[in-house]
């Protein structure tokens, strides 16, 4: 009774007991919260990889967060390298936006008129990045790019976009396309509900692979209005790319007349104040951000040049609009996230301790022969249980290494480490992490490491 009772609420995801060295946490608490929340929402989650599915046992809930450090219901402490999914570069109830937050809000929480702090967060923003001249903000990441590639295509009046397999770009229709078969071909959705029609749109064709670019530019010959990619691409793995690649996706976008999108959604003031643009010195068209931008509340925005953005309503014909679009309370948090990313050698430092912290634990593997490679850039890093040197398209993942991250998971939250529940998704180190808390990762993560690759 009890036992089938338990299945039913944590899936199918049970390791056979004896795998792990450590009694797991108590999960009591979080348990009933979960039971609960799936009377409510589909899944028990408000988005869907919370739901636990790819890892042992239900999620936990989170009760709060400070510096690197979070609790769950339960009281278990963690070391977070999740950190919301990379807006809090700064850490959890980071002090300074905390206050900017409370002081703003004293005023009231939305006018649905302009006020001061759009202008303030724009400046910060437009002063110290030379890749975008205008900006309209929008409440998340999603908007973000629906709204780029609109822009495009307005800008362009052409329908196509090109996406490439393995970037997340948020949930906007025409996105939620997977690569068909054939190399060049329209994709597929990836989702119910997607009308067919909307697919047909979008061209899906490998990350890495100028071939399939000059192929399918010659296919679609002056159609597509604009290339999107994740220049850092880091929502399935960390699939870094050569910056040759970049430089030839820059020249031929040109050379056609597409705009270039870059979706900066997590690159965007995480690899340095100018994101990927600034890191590989390439000038997109266009740029997404989100996440970090708004200091862990709902912000996401979109620039280009003046002459590309004067084609936004009111200026020009393409309309995006938004009730709470430039919130103060969310501009507030923003401005004090990203003053701070200003502060001289920030991203020196915070991507130094990620490069020893990534170093250690590559040298730990290597010695001992793993199957096991950290790829890093800025303070993002991704675990890939691979023998390969480099993995820098979708394809280069193999899905069944993800049962091993599914054992390191359970064994590093029973160590008090917290990881995203997904062996796809990135992790990131956060201006709070202490050498206190990375070298008891390291730690931590050596054992879970020996346990893993034991022959159990
Ligand atoms: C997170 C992310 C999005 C979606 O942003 P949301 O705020 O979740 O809508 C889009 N693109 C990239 C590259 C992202 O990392």
């Amino acid at each position: 009774m009890f036992d089938s009772f338990k299945k039913k609420f944590t899936g199918d995801n049970d390791e056979p007991a004896g795998t792990t060295t450590k009694p797991d946490i108590s999960r009591e608490k979080s348990a009933e919260l979960f039971a609960k929340a799936k009377t409510y929402f589909p899944g028990g989650v408000n988005s869907p990889v919370r739901a636990f599915k790819s890892v042992h046992g239900t999620p936990l809930f989170i009760e709060k967060g400070d510096g690197s450090h979070i609790w769950d219901a339960d009281g278990n402490e963690f070391i977070d390298y999740c950190g919301s999914w990379g807006p809090l570069i700064l850490g959890h109830n980071n002090g300074k936006v905390r206050e900017k937050v409370i002081s703003v809000m004293q005023n009231g929480m939305s006018f649905g008129a302009p006020t001061a702090l759009e202008n303030e967060l724009a400046e910060l923003i437009l002063k110290n990045n030379k890749y975008i001249q205008k900006l309209r903000f929008v409440s998340s990441g999603t908007e973000a790019v629906m709204s780029a590639i609109r822009l495009a295509r307005g800008y362009t009046k052409r329908d196509k976009i090109l996406k490439f397999e393995g970037c997340y770009h948020g949930h906007t229709d025409s996105l939620l396309v997977k690569a068909g078969s054939g190399l060049v071909t329209f994709g597929e959705t990836s989702s119910a509900g997607v009308p067919k029609s909307f697919a047909d749109e979008t061209i899906v064709i490998p990350l890495n692979d100028e071939q399939a670019l000059e192929q399918a530019f010659a296919n679609f010959k002056d159609q597509i209005a604009a290339v999107i990619i994740e220049p850092i691409p880091a929502n399935n793995g960390l699939l870094l790319q050569e910056k040759e690649f970049l430089k030839f996706l820059r020249i031929i976008c040109a050379q056609n007349g597409t705009l270039l999108i870059f979706d900066e959604v997590i690159s965007g003031f995480r690899v340095g104040f100018e994101g990927a643009a600034g890191h590989y010195q390439i000038k997109p068209d266009i740029i997404t951000y989100g996440k970090i931008i708004g200091g862990g509340l709902p912000v996401g925005c979109y620039g280009a040049s003046a002459e590309i953005m004067g084609h936004i309503s009111p200026d020009g014909g393409v309309y995006q609009a938004g009730t709470l679009s430039g919130n103060p309370v969310a501009m507030a948090a923003g401005i004090a996230q990203l003053t701070e990313l200003l502060r001289m050698g920030f991203y020196r430092e915070l991507n130094n301790k990620t490069q020893e912290f990534t170093e250690a634990i590559q040298r730990f593997a290597t010695a001992r022969n793993y199957k096991f490679k950290v790829f890093t850039i800025g303070s993002i890093f991704w675990f890939a249980f691979t023998d390969k040197e480099a993995i820098r398209s979708a394809d280069d993942i193999d899905p069944a290494s993800m049962d091993k991250f599914k054992k390191l998971h359970r064994e590093l939250l029973n160590r008090g480490i917290y990881f995203g529940p997904s062996g796809y998704e990135v992790g990131f180190i956060s201006a709070a992490h202490t050498k206190i808390d990375l070298e008891k990762t390291k730690r931590a993560i050596f054992d879970s490491l020996e346990l893993v690759f034991s022959n159990k």
